[in-house]
């Protein structure tokens, strides 16, 4: 069973009233106990004063017995009385005494010669009995509780024995006697009282039926621990009151006299469950009371603790919907209590919460439309994500590149649900979930309805954090369709100048050349063709390395797959032109390993990738200086380093390094140095056309290190 939960108010209410109840129940038990104790010494008191009252009556009756036959005795003796005489006058005391039915008369021998009888007797003894006639050697008269209640006396005729005289109290007469003696006592209950006689046997009980099978108490019940009759008659613990379980198998309470000159054992004698009646009867009231007392109370101390705890629940049901944002809410009121004030501060409250939010509410959807009024007219295409890579703003623009059902944004409250059906950008946005990078680049080639070509897509997206958790993406692309076409037509249109330049180049070259050689001509003229020469050279390889990068770009140039190794590349290369570092006194220093997987690729670029770097750092460094190159081989991939101590290169120009034609001229050295900032953009798309990477670390006069990878 599950209890209900209970609050705090209900608790303590339950915990007092349980501690108000159980000490009064704690009380009522001890008191019931007490009083359990007193009614037993108070029944000992009752059970032995109602013994002692039987044994004096039962006395009086064998003292009045006694009298009749003493009585009797002298009557007999009387010699001046006629037999008819005789027994009219003992039939005339007989008659006083009722209980008294017979009168036996024995002679010496003990022998029953006459009887005086009165109504129905029980048989008398034929034989005077045995006991009696010790007894009276030393006593006028004896009694004796055998069978029945016999008491005898001698006889003399002129003072001389003549023999004996014998009455008995009849039991059943003696039972019945007890049982009214019981009745009166025990308001009219016959069986409280008893006799046993001298043995311990039950003998005059109201229950006749019980009384005739005479049996013996010896030992049981209220006798237990008594194992010879005497030590009953004997004992001096009179008026005991036990417990035990009487004749009729039932729990007693009672207590016992002997009665030594009658040779009786009175008992007096209760059922437990009626003597403790009383008692009982009030622990029962003490329990049920307290039972009643304890749910009377707890009921009321749940209900008052709800009636004093519904405020607070109000409360706290308010409390919780201005944490839901729900200002609509009053409370009661009414209320003229403390909680009044409370309750009336909380309307005052969600009152002006609720203009706020009014108030917000319109400023929000006024932001809103503005933004989207904005976002709709943008020229770039805009798209924002949630967490959970849902769709939650997109523009129009980029909803048309990518086929998105657009929703109209201020109608609907609902999330919107998008689908983006277009699998580059699906992937694209997968990855920039999964990648760590703030801003990812993107690009898309996009065929459109009714378009000839395909429109290039060109941007960026940017994760967006809050605590180090990704709160959203945001996507902006612009159609950069046209300047890609313009680039490639300027391309197409330089590269078509520098082919077209290849032969004049090769012809001024020729010419300038045979001047410098011919000795025939004036120093001037061939001093001039010098200069020629050299900036035809110059010129001859810018066109050169630009035809060369451009034809890789284009894909003209196939990339060849062929085995080589990557540390015989780099030495070969550096080792051959070494001459350039040692023209400047620069030192080299190479770190390669003896050994290392082949790979796959083109040596030749590769080779030419290694030189650039090498002859850059040479080129941008002080005489005097140290390069180093250093290849390592990782788990997935290669990488090879060149370190100088050159002049170094600035932040800004750092971003630009890769691109065509840039030359960084931050150090006003570098601007001496000839140059056509091809070089990197070559490296740049060789080592990408191989599936690798370039970077560079530089500081501005401090020195570079470029390095480029190559998977295995
Ligand atoms: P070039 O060397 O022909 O000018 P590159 O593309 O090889 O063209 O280099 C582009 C520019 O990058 C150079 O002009 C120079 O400013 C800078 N640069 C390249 N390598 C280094 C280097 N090791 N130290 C300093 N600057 C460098």
């Amino acid at each position: 069973m599950k209890l209900p939960s209970l609050n705090f108010a209900t608790k303590l209410a339950i915990a007092l009233s349980l501690f108000a109840v159980l000490p009064l129940t704690l009380v009522g038990y001890s008191l019931s106990v007490l009083n359990l104790n007193t009614l037993k010494n108070l029944s000992r008191e009752l059970y032995l004063a109602v013994a002692k009252n039987v044994a004096l009556r039962l006395e009086q009756r064998a003292q009045d017995a006694a009298k009749l036959l003493f009585d009797t005795a002298q009557i007999l003796d009387n010699r001046s009385l006629s037999p008819s005489d005789v027994v009219h006058m003992i039939s005339t005391s007989m008659a006083n005494y009722p209980d008294i039915h017979t009168i036996g008369v024995y002679d010496e021998q003990g022998q029953l010669i006459d009887a005086f009888v009165k109504s129905s007797p029980a048989p008398l003894p034929k034989v005077f009995p045995q006991p009696l006639r010790a007894g009276l050697d030393s006593l006028p008269s004896v009694l004796h509780v055998a069978d029945e209640f016999q008491v005898a006396t001698k006889w003399m005729i002129d003072k001389k024995f003549a023999g004996y005289l014998l009455t008995q109290l009849d039991h059943r007469a003696l039972a019945s006697w007890i049982g009214e003696v019981s009745a009166q006592t025990f308001s009219g209950a016959r069986d409280r009282i008893y006799l046993l006689d001298a043995h311990l046997r039950l003998f005059a009980h109201t229950d006749t039926a019980l009384a005739a099978q005479h049996l013996s108490l010896l030992g049981k019940g209220l006798f237990e621990g008594f194992q010879q009759p005497e030590d009953v008659l004997r004992a001096k613990a009179v008026g005991v009151s036990r417990e035990y379980i009487g004749v009729r198998s039932e729990a007693m309470l009672g207590t016992w006299l002997a009665v030594p000159s009658l040779q009786v054992v009175i008992v007096v004698e209760e059922p437990q469950r009626i003597a403790y009646f009383s008692v009982h009867e009030m622990q029962r009231r003490v329990l049920y009371g307290s039972l009643a007392g304890i749910v009377l109370s707890i009921g009321v101390s749940v209900f008052l603790a709800r009636w004093l705890n519904t405020p607070i629940t109000q409360l706290v049901s308010a409390a919780q919907r201005l944490i839901s944002q729900d200002f609509s809410f009053r409370l009661p009121t009414q209320r003229h209590d403390e909680f009044g004030p409370v309750f009336r501060a909380y309307n005052d409250a969600a009152e002006t919460l609720e203009r706020y939010q009014k108030i917000n509410i319109d400023r929000v959807i006024a932001e809103r439309n503005k933004l989207d009024a904005a976002l709709r007219q943008a020229s770039d295409g805009m798209i924002v994500l949630d967490a959970a890579q849902r769709v939650i703003l997109v523009n129009h623009l980029f909803a048309k590149w990518f086929s998105l059902h657009e929703k109209d944004l201020s109608a609907s409250p609902e999330p919107f649900e998008y689908y983006i059906t277009h699998e580059p950008l699906r992937r694209h946005i997968e990855s920039v979930y999964a990648c760590s990078d703030t801003v990812v680049p993107a690009e898309f080639r996009v065929q459109m309805v009714g378009e000839v070509r395909e429109i290039v897509l060109r941007g960026s997206f940017v994760r967006v954090l809050h605590a180090g958790e990704l709160i959203a993406v945001l996507g902006a692309l612009r159609n950069v369709t046209k300047e890609v076409e313009i680039d490639r037509m300027k391309t197409e249109l330089v590269s078509l100048v520098a082919h077209e330049l290849r032969s004049p180049l090769a012809t001024i070259n020729g010419f300038s050349s045979f001047i410098i050689e011919n000795p025939a001509l004036p120093s001037d003229t061939r001093e001039i063709a010098t200069i020629i020469y050299k900036e035809s050279e110059r010129l001859g390889n810018i066109v050169t390395k630009f035809l060369d990068l451009n034809r890789i770009e284009s894909g003209r140039t196939e990339i060849q797959r062929i085995a080589f190794k990557l540390h015989d590349v780099i030495r070969t290369v550096v080792e051959i032109n070494r001459p350039l570092a040692d023209a400047k006194h620069i030192r080299v220093e190479l770190a390669l390993p003896s050994a290392s997987t082949t790979l796959s690729g083109d040596p030749e670029l590769i080779g030419q990738v290694v030189l650039n770097l090498f002859s850059n750092a040479v080129k941008y460094s002080p005489p005097n200086t140290t390069v180093r190159i250093q290849m390592l081989e990782h788990q997935h991939e290669m990488e090879v380093s060149v370190q100088d101590e050159g002049y170094g290169i600035s932040a800004s120009a750092k971003e630009k390094l890769f691109s065509k034609f840039f030359r960084a001229v931050d150090d006003e050295r570098v601007r001496s140095v000839t140059g056509t900032g091809l070089g990197l953009a070559f490296v740049k798309e060789v080592v990408e056309k191989h599936g690798g990477k370039v970077g560079v670390e530089s500081e501005l006069y401090k020195g570079s290190r470029f390095w480029f990878t190559l998977p295995k």
